[in-house]
C-alpha cells in the first residue's frame, strides 16, 4: 500500500467514527484529496481531522464537519446547490460530485480565483464560482435544491430562505462568531420552514460586502 492509500484509508476510517455514515459522501471524500485546497506549510496536515488556515486570514473546514453537513444536505444528483463561503473550494468540489451543478461564492475575489483554478486543475466542470456577498444568495441563478452556508450567521439570510426551493434543504451555523454556534437544518414545507438543531460548531463569521484581496 502506498502512503497515500494508507492515509486515505485513515481519513476515512477518522470520518466513519465521527458520524460519517454515507457511503455516497464517503466516496466523494475518498476522491478529492483534501492536499489539492492546502499550500505551505500546512500541506503535511491536510488528512488531520481539524481546520486549517488558508489566506486572507479564513480557514478550510474540519473534513468530518464537511462530511457531516454534506450528510445532512442529503443531495440528490440532479440538485443544484448554492455554497455560500467558497474558501479553499475543498467543500465545493466534493458537493459537485453529488449534485448535477454546484454554485459557490465567497466575498474574497482571491479566494474565488485560487479556488476556480483548482477546479479547473482537477476537471471539476459543473461549479461555478462568484466574488460577493453571499448572504444576499445568487437571485439570477435561484431557486435552490440545497444552500449550504460555511460561515457562521446571527439568523439564517432572509434572502437565503427565500431562494431555497419547496422542499429543499439549508444547512448553516447560527451564533455570535466570537462563541461556539450550533449547526442547523433548514426545511423549507409547504407551511413555511422547519429548524433542526444538530450539533455545536466553529465557524469564522459571515461578514457583509466584499473582502479587500
Ligand atoms: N467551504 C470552505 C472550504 O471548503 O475551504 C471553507 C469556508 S471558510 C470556513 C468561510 C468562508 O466564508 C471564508 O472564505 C469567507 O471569506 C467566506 N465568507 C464570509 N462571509 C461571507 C459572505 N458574506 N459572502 C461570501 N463569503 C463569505
Amino acid at each position: 500500500m502506498t502512503g497515500r492509500d494508507e492515509r486515505t484509508l485513515q481519513f476515512i476510517y477518522t470520518l466513519r467514527s465521527k458520524g460519517v455514515t454515507d457511503t455516497r459522501v464517503l466516496t466523494a471524500m475518498e476522491r478529492i484529496d483534501r492536499a489539492h485546497f492546502i499550500r505551505g506549510t500546512f500541506s503535511d496536515r491536510a488528512y488531520d481531522d481539524m481546520p486549517l488556515p488558508i489566506s486572507c486570514g479564513q480557514t478550510i473546514s474540519q473534513p468530518s464537519i464537511v462530511g457531516l453537513m454534506t450528510q445532512t444536505l442529503n443531495i440528490g444528483p440532479r440538485d443544484t446547490v448554492l455554497e455560500v463561503g467558497t474558501g479553499s473550494g475543498y467543500q465545493a468540489a466534493i458537493l459537485s460530485q453529488l449534485a448535477r451543478r454546484v454554485y459557490t461564492i465567497d466575498r474574497y475575489r482571491r479566494l474565488a480565483e485560487a479556488a476556480e483554478a483548482r477546479f479547473r486543475e482537477l476537471d471539476l466542470h459543473n461549479i461555478t464560482v462568484f466574488t460577493g456577498d453571499g448572504s444576499f444568495g445568487l437571485p439570477a441563478q435561484a431557486p435552490f435544491d440545497r444552500i449550504l452556508v460555511t460561515a457562521a450567521a446571527e439568523d439564517p439570510p432572509g434572502p437565503l430562505l427565500a431562494q431555497l426551493r419547496m422542499g429543499g434543504i439549508m444547512v448553516v451555523p447560527v451564533g455570535q462568531s466570537d462563541t461556539v454556534q450550533t449547526l442547523i437544518k433548514v426545511t423549507r414545507t409547504d407551511q413555511g420552514f422547519d429548524y433542526d438543531e444538530l450539533s455545536p460548531v466553529r465557524f469564522v463569521p459571515l461578514i457583509e460586502g466584499l473582502g479587500q484581496d
